[in-house]
């Protein structure tokens, strides 16, 4: 039997790899979706699916999970074959078609091919305190997967970092009290979030730092507080949870392996005015692509993803008209009438 041709293949199932197919199959074309993971949504699924996101237009305060619920709804309008559980482990590129392998061997053949794997594997950058290794699942956690998990519990947060600030006036809504922990006075969030942190009723603990961590006989948590000029100054609060949100640190091994090797920059792909990589053919867009003044946000990676897509439609159809509006479309119920 022939083996299928896609127009496009896109690598990585995140929101911007979600919408980048959508658009691609706004535009008609052949096109597939590869995921690692068994759900779509990237690190908007793995990471935060319950913190209210702010920047996307038309969102003005949105769960992570409904989010990823509205993008997998505008990503089935069109026909956009889904692979999950599926990793790819090789792109080669001969008789000017794509090869791309998955773990399990399998092989698919695209004309073009566009990242959108993020940064790679990511995990939490982990509290470095004696001892507070063993309580992580006992008091101690690195994320928040439903926020009823804190309803009348007395919680703190350490971090002073947009999502840290996020995560304490969200939780701040159900906890019994919230406190937020922090190296330095001011802390590196949206201005309106920290405006409506000042606001709020979280205890501020800045500039402190976390000394040790102990559970007490009753299950709480015994934290306690140095101020970060002077070891000699403490205090102690006592919780039922403590939340640590001092980032992610990733590892990008994604083309390890590969037979092509675009130009890399730090984690992301170096890629040029139509979101090309180094390799004619293969672009990155999202948090997986790079160039001067780049901002890891969902909203510029939507704003990427046209770009990379009518990229690769001028290469493999040059005669092709467009992009146009889709305006004149109706949709209903998820469907194209
Ligand atoms: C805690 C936190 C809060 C944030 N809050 C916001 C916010 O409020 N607003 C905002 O705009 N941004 C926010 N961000 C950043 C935002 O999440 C990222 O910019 C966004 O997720 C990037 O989307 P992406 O699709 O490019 O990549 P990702 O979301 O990283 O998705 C990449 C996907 O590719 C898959 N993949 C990787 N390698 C392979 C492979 N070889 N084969 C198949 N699949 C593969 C991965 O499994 C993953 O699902 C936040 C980030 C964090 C960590």
């Amino acid at each position: 039997m022939k083996q299928e041709i896609y127009d496009i293949a896109v690598i990585g199932g995140g929101p911007v790899g979600m919408f980048t197919a959508f658009y691609a199959s706004l535009r008609d074309t052949k096109i597939v979706l590869i995921e690692s993971l068994a759900t779509l949504g990237g690190q908007v699924t793995a990471l935060y699916p319950e913190k209210n996101i702010l920047d996307v237009a038309g969102f003005y305060g949105i769960k992570g999970s409904a989010f990823i619920t509205e993008l997998n709804k505008q990503l089935h309008v069109f026909p956009v074959e889904i692979k999950t559980e599926t990793t790819v482990t090789n792109i080669a590129k001969s008789d000017g078609l794509f090869t791309i392998t998955t773990h399990s061997g399998e092989t698919l053949q695209a004309k073009t091919v566009i990242i959108t794997t993020g940064k790679g594997a990511f995990e939490p950058r982990k509290i470095q305190i004696e001892g507070v290794d063993k309580l992580v699942g006992q008091g101690v956690h690195y994320f928040v997967n439903d926020v009823h998990d804190f309803e009348n519990r007395h919680i703190a947060i350490a971090g002073g970092g947009d999502s840290a600030v996020d995560m304490a006036t969200m939780l701040n809504s159900v906890a019994a009290s919230t406190t937020i922990i922090h190296r330095r006075d001011t802390f590196r969030a949206m201005e309106q979030s920290v405006n409506q942190l000042m606001m709020s009723t979280v205890v501020r603990e800045t500039p402190k730092k976390i000394v040790s961590v102990t559970k007490q006989t009753n299950g709480q948590l015994e934290i306690t507080l140095a101020e970060v000029k002077n070891d000699d100054i403490t205090n102690r609060i006592i919780v039922d949870d403590l939340i640590v949100n001092y980032g992610f640190i990733s590892e990008n091994k994604t083309i390890e392996g590969w037979d092509i090797q675009p130009k890399v920059a730090g984690l992301a792909f170096d890629v040029n005015q139509e979101m090309q990589t180094s390799i004619p053919g293969i672009y990155a867009v999202g948090d997986a692509s790079h160039y001067v003044g780049k901002s890891d946000l969902i909203a510029i990676g939507f704003g990427e993803a046209p770009n990379a897509v009518n990229a690769a439609i001028r290469r493999f159809d040059p005669d092709r008209r467009g992009p146009g509006h889709s305006s004149s479309m109706v949709i209903k119920d998820g469907k194209l009438l």
